[in-house]
Parts: C-alpha cells; sequence; structure tokens
C-alpha cells in the first residue's frame, strides 16, 4: 500500500474546554467548551475515522486494526495501544491520577494509563500540578481532607515546547490557558482527587474517586527522568522525548525539509505547526495544521517538507508488553 492513514479528530465536550481547537487550529467545533480532540482514537469513547486512502474511508480506526493487521506489523493487539489527542484547557482540568496496568485491569477491566504531554501553547503565568508533597498515604488523605490543596500539590509553570512525562501513579492536572498534545496508553481511566468545587449546569460536582487516588498514588512523589535528545540535519531535526515500556514520542520539527527513516511497525502523527507536505515512495500528500496520520508498516522512510511541527509516536511491541502483563 505504502500510503499515510488520515485519520478524523474526535470532538469531546468537557467542563473544562473552549473554542482554541476552531479558533488555533480551524476544526469545526459544535460547541464553545470543546476540551479535547481524539486525533488518532480507537478507544470505544470516542473512534476516530479514516479519511484516506479511499478503501478504507469511513472506517474507524478500531475496525481498521483488527481487519487489516498488515499495515501494522502483522501482529494486532486485542486493542489498539495508543491514543493521541490535542487538549484545550481553558479551565483548570481536575487533579486526578491514573492507574497502572494491574489496578486498571482488576477495578475498571481496560488497562491504566501512562501519559505524556507536549505544550503547543500556554498563556503567561500558566501551570500544571505535577506530583504532591505528602510523604504516605494517610499523610495525603489527612490534607484532603482538611482541604490544604496549595500544601499537598506541587506547582509548576510551563512554557510553548515543553515536554513532561506523567506515568501511572503522577498526580497531575493541565492548568487553564495550557494547549497540549497527549500522547497515553489507550485507557480512559481517570480518577478524580479533587475537581475545584465545580459544578455543571445541573449544579452537579463531578465524582472523586478518594481511594482509588490513595491505591494508585506513588508515594512519595519523585520526577520521572526525562532525557531529551536532538539528532540534526540539515532543514531540520528529529527531537526523542521519550522511550518507555508502552511508547516513544518525537518531534520532527523542520524549517526546510527532514528526511527520517521508520524502522518500528507503524508511527501516529500530528501536525502541530505549520504547513507543508510529506513525500512517501514518490507520492506527495499536503500537511496542514491539526492533521494527524499513521504511517503503517510497509513505510520505511518520509521526507517532510515546509515548516513543519510534528510530533510523532510509536507503540512498543506486542512481545515486550505481554510480559509486562
Ligand atoms: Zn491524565
Amino acid at each position: 500500500m505504502m500510503q499515510p492513514i488520515f485519520l478524523k479528530a474526535v470532538l469531546q465536550d468537557k467542563i473544562w474546554g473552549g473554542s482554541k481547537l476552531y479558533t488555533h487550529f480551524g476544526l469545526d467545533l459544535p460547541s464553545q467548551t470543546i476540551g479535547e480532540a481524539w486525533s488518532i482514537s480507537a478507544h470505544p469513547n470516542g473512534v476516530s475515522e479514516v479519511i484516506s486512502p479511499a478503501e478504507f474511508a469511513g472506517m474507524g480506526l478500531d475496525e481498521l486494526y483488527q481487519s487489516q493487521p498488515e499495515l501494522f506489523g502483522g501482529v494486532t493487539e486485542e486493542r489498539f495501544p495508543l491514543l493521541t489527542k490535542i487538549l484545550d484547557a481553558n479551565q483548570n482540568l481536575s487533579v486526578q491520577v491514573h492507574p497502572d496496568d494491574k489496578y486498571g485491569l482488576e477495578h475498571e477491566g481496560e488497562l491504566g494509563k501512562t501519559e505524556c504531554w507536549y505544550i503547543i501553547s500556554a498563556d503567561p503565568g500558566s501551570k500544571i500540578i505535577y506530583g504532591h508533597n505528602a510523604q504516605t498515604p494517610e499523610e495525603f488523605s489527612a490534607m484532603v481532607e482538611e482541604g490544604r490543596w496549595d500544601d499537598l500539590l506541587r506547582e509548576v509553570p510551563v512554557k510553548d515546547g515543553d515536554f513532561f512525562y506523567v506515568p501511572h501513579g503522577t498526580i497531575h492536572a493541565i492548568g487553564a490557558g495550557i494547549v497540549i498534545l497527549e500522547t497515553q496508553q489507550n485507557s480512559d481511566t481517570t480518577y478524580r482527587v479533587y475537581d475545584y468545587g465545580r459544578t455543571d449546569a445541573q449544579g452537579n460536582e463531578r465524582d472523586l474517586h478518594i481511594q482509588q487516588s490513595l491505591d494508585v498514588t506513588q508515594f512519595p512523589h519523585q520526577d520521572p527522568q526525562v532525557n531529551i535528545t536532538e539528532d540534526d540535519q540539515d532543514g531540520g531535526k528529529v527531537v526523542h522525548y521519550l522511550t518507555n515500556e508502552y511508547f516513544s514520542v518525537y518531534k520532527w520539527d523542520l524549517k526546510k525539509s527532514l528526511t527520517v527513516d521508520l524502522p518500528k511497525e507503524y508511527y501516529l502523527a500530528t501536525v502541530i505547526t505549520g504547513e507543508g507536505e510529506m513525500e512517501i515512495d514518490g507520492k506527495v500528500y499536503p500537511l496542514h495544521l491539526a492533521d494527524s496520520f499513521i504511517l503503517p508498516s510497509d513505510i520505511q522512510s518520509v521526507t517532510l517538507r515546509g515548516d513543519l511541527e510534528i510530533i510523532v509516536s510509536n507503540p512498543e511491541t506486542v512481545a515486550s508488553k505481554k510480559e509486562l502483563v
């Protein structure tokens, strides 16, 4: 086939969402509170559809993954392993934590969630919550009961282009004014610790999950190791942010052109800045802001041209993951 698979994002209305997915990315929004565009998703809560190639157009990514395993390295898992989203935090997201695979499967029937964030844009003064200051679950739960959120939660200022690794067990929240590209395990399990006492249109607060949060949170919090490396070429560079047991994450960053080898089974990509094109096997495909696509396993290299920033990920192999669960 040797063709990229372009996908249509699923838009998710959120209490904290805004309209930057329209004003910044040009997506057609059905409301003024769209928090998330699930750009590359096979999750049952929102499945991206194939735009092209024509032979698969209209098919959900879940169905494509199951029916065309040769596009994904030949061996597929029960579920497509990754999920890519763009988030627009017009207000603070809830303070939350995600379980590991074992806890997630036992209690929610789905894998855990390890995620990472590339900060596409951050208003001046924007902050995230990243980690906590309690030494033990007992201390954590006492601080929650007393409402000592400022003492408990660690705030970190952020700026455009920052990268954060959020392994399962990390207390976190994206703050107002921040737009991120998130790469994560294909899971929607979230334990909410604190929601600022916020209520929806019906006057209801969203559920909190304090016990589950205590069960899965890391004590004491430790910042994970992140070692960012760059591979410079003439017209651009490949930034490598992270490789863990689930995925690797990169940025293809070019002012003119960049050729990238693709040794792994397949790659997920979302354009976060600029315009340009990519050439694969002699064919040229235009690239626009917010375009999302998969490069299937028969594509060995791609040449990009233009002024582009693209966040790219690839899953770790089925074999390496089996050992873990
Ligand atoms: Zn999260």
